[in-house]
């Protein structure tokens, strides 16, 4: 039994499955328009255990579109402190000022995609499972499942190209009927059962239609070229005058983390540095980048006054710290006591 041969009843045990053993979470158990678009913001690049305790918070301070759009700028940066991929949140933040100011608000996929930060996946997304629009959504998790039901061994030289090539078979399985569910519910299969190393075929719901399982090769399925890492050391400097940390300023005009702080990179203090001392060292993946970031005591009597500010540690909860950086200075200010 395929899928091919079978997509009703595939699409029948699958639904089954997912009625029963789908994890509740927020967007599911409470769904509104709302809450789906900012569910698809915060999960891109972000795992879902990761991303709940903010979409919670974002929920209390942010209910709704109108309560979206009027916030301000660094409001909304402060409550994405820490998820990263900050264009997500201005994007977010963005959308929703020009969605309240719609007349007549987008339906379908195409008139979603016209909107701030949408793309293909994300527009699919919203409009099939808020909205009830028959659009199969691919992402790396569905490809998964995909390529492992139709033991499919094609090679795809990176994911972008593996989700093109696996739409058409998406749309030929997607339940006209119920899209919205079917989508999370092969999304849901490939994040908790289908898993990318040492998928749980025996407890998996679909297993008699798949292939792979059947041949035993699905852990070499999907068969995606993968990117070759990139190691990269930055140095950063740890000053403290008093009651106040030195903090790089991220200029307003930069295209990433405009307005925000971080930790100094010790060249653009470096000429004016004297007793250097390493405190901390830490290592860090994004993507296919391992960075090793050292951080080293030092002190320093000039500064770049365009880029560096000296930043009361009384003021340190109310500005947005980038990526990892509230962690190293609470981690910092402990071992510099
Ligand atoms: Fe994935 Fe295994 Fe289920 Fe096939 S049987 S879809 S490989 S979990």
């Amino acid at each position: 039994m395929n899928i091919d041969s079978h997509p009703i009843k595939f699409r029948k045990a699958l639904s089954a499955w997912y009625t029963v053993g789908r994890r509740p979470l927020p967007w599911r158990t409470e769904p509104s328009l709302y809450r789906t678009v900012v569910s698809e913001f915060m999960t891109q690049q972000t795992k879902i255990k990761t991303m709940l305790p903010y979409f919670e918070a974002w929920m209390k301070s942010f209910p709704d579109f109108d309560s979206l759009a009027k916030a301000e700028d660094q409001a909304v940066l402060k409550h994405w402190e820490g998820l990263g991929y900050y264009n997500r949140a201005r994007n977010l933040h963005k959308l929703a000022k020009v969605y309240v100011n719609l007349k007549i608000k987008p339906k379908s996929k195409e008139e979603w995609q016209q909107m701030p930060g949408i793309g293909p996946y994300t527009s699919a997304a919203i409009s099939s499972i808020a909205l009830g629009q028959a659009n199969a959504v691919v992402d790396g998790n569905v490809v998964r499942v995909l390529a492992r039901l139709n033991d499919d061994d094609r090679k795809f030289k990176n994911n972008g190209l593996a989700v093109k090539a696996f739409t058409s078979t998406a749309d030929n399985l997607l339940d006209d009927k119920n899209p919205g569910d079917h989508n999370q519910s092969m999304m849901e299969l490939g994040a908790t059962v289908c898993l990318k190393n040492k998928p749980l075929c025996t407890i998996c719901p679909v297993s008699k239609f798949c292939v792979a399982k059947e041949r035993g090769t699905q852990e070499d399925r999907p068969k995606i070229e993968s990117k070759s890492i990139v190691r990269i050391e930055i140095e950063r400097a740890w000053v403290r005058k008093g009651d106040c940390i030195l903090l790089h300023h991220i200029s307003e005009s930069s295209s990433q983390l405009a307005g925000q702080y971080e930790l100094p990179e010790l060249k653009m203090i470096s000429g004016n540095v004297s007793d250097k001392r390493l405190l901390l060292s830490q290592s860090r993946s994004i993507t296919n980048r391992r960075i090793k970031e050292h951080i080293y005591k030092c002190t320093t009597k000039e500064r770049n006054e365009d880029l560096l500010e000296w930043v009361p540690l009384g003021r340190l909860q109310g500005i947005t710290l980038s990526g990892p950086h509230r962690r190293w200075v609470k981690d910092l200010l402990k071992i510099d006591n």
